[in-house]
This record gives structure tokens, sequence and C-alpha cells, in this order.
């Protein structure tokens, strides 16, 4: 379908395994916008610019240059040409995509981007599942259907830990909730109107992508 899906929440709520999992199912894109947030968090850790100092990250947040690949079944990232799918899920970036993605001009560059990955798959024909934070308040407001999903701290440690080979699920606890209260404090966090919330703890991934392909169906 030729429609545009916004699912925002929080990292470890099965946010991304869904979103791919429906747009796989569905025959849509996928853009997962966190990636672009740690892709933008690479280059500024790669290229010496200090994380905290929030005027060092505006003057350098128009630099890098960020492509998408929109497969679900292989969504890829690059900086400059150069895939850095497994850089940008270090514990460096981890540690510094907060502060980051709290820099005004590094979320107008990315917002923009995202709207025009989201053009690009609408005049191609193609819907697209979009996940982050502010897709379905700031990214797209229009989107079709909009989502909010959310997991208990326990189950999405351990979720996270699993996803990251098998690291130690306290510390994965930790550095989510960490994570969360930065994100939460600057805004970027909030349920959008007309979001559907789904809190995904009690399912299997399968259970909430049947609920979503639903949900997008009616
Ligand atoms: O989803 P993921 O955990 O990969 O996102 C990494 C970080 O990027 C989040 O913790 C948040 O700080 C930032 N982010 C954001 N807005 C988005 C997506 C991610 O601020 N739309």
């Amino acid at each position: 379908a030729r429609i545009v899906i916004a699912v925002d929440g929080t990292s470890g709520s099965g946010k991304s395994s869904t979103s791919r999992g429906v747009a796989d199912r569905l025959g849509m894109r996928y853009l997962d916008t966190g990636a672009m947030y740690r892709a933008m968090t690479w280059w500024m850790l790669s290229n010496d610019v200090d994380v905290h100092d929030a005027d060092a990250v505006a003057a350098a947040a128009g630099k890098p240059v960020i492509t998408s690949g929109t497969d679900p079944l292989a969504p890829t990232i690059a900086l400059d040409g150069v895939d850095v799918s497994v850089e940008i899920r270090s514990d460096r970036v981890n540690g510094a995509v907060s502060p980051v993605a709290t820099v005004r001009e590094v979320r107008a560059r990315l917002i923009a981007l995202q709207q025009q990955e989201i053009e690009q798959a609408l005049a191609a024909g193609s819907g697209i599942v979009v996940e982050g934070r502010d897709i379905g308040t700031a990214v797209w407001p229009a989107a079709e259907l909009k989502l909010y999903v959310t997991a208990d701290p326990a189950a999405r440690a351990a979720r996270r830990a699993a996803e990251e080979g098998g690291t130690d699920a306290e510390a994965v606890r930790a550095s989510l909730e960490n994570r969360d209260k930065i994100d939460s404090t600057k805004g970027g966090a909030a349920v959008p109107e007309g979001a559907t919330h789904i809190d995904t703890t009690p399912y299997t991934l399968e259970e909430v992508i049947d609920l979503v392909v639903d949900l997008a169906e009616k």
C-alpha cells in the first residue's frame, strides 16, 4: 500500500523488528531514523568533534553525507559512501547519540533528509514504514497509521542485550534508561496525536506484526 506508517516509541520495545516485519509483509520500504542519528554521531566521533559541545556539533551537522538503504530485509546506512552498519551499534555511539540528537541543527538536517526519503518512496509508488522518536509528530504528521510502541524495561533490556550479541542485560538496561532520560527531556519522545499504543511486553514478534498488518489493512 502506498501509505506512510509512523512507528514511534522507546528503544528495545521491539519497534525495529516490528517495523521491518510489517514493511516486508506489506511490500513497503523501511526507514530507520535512529540509524541516521547514530551515523551522524559516528561521524562526529570519527572527526574529533566534542559531542558535548552543542555549538561544535551544530557547526558540523551539515557535513556528513548520510545514505539509507530502505529494503526492510537488508537495511543499510552509509557515511560518505562507506557502510557503517556495525560502527553505529558500538558502545561509543550508544553513549554519545542522545546529546548529538538534542542539537537543533542535527534534528533539522535529519528530519529534512527523512522527509526526502519518504517523498522518494511515495513517488516511486511504494509505501514506507518509518521508525523513530518523532515520526508521527515532526517528520510526517500526515502518516496514515501512527503507532506508539513500548515494552516494560526488563523485557526491553533483555531484547536489546540479545540483539547486541549476548551482552549483560543489566548494563544494557542502565544504558537504555540513561538514553531514555535524555531523549524524553528534549521532547522527542512524545506520543503522536491519533497514535495506537502497543505495549509489546506480553506478545511475540509475530503477534505484534500481525496486529499492525491488521491495522494497516483497515
Ligand atoms: O532507535 P535508536 O535506539 O537506534 O535511536 C538512537 C538514538 O537516536 C535515540 O536514543 C535518540 O537519542 C535518537 N533518535 C532521535 N529521533 C529519532 C530517532 C532516534 O532523537 N527519530
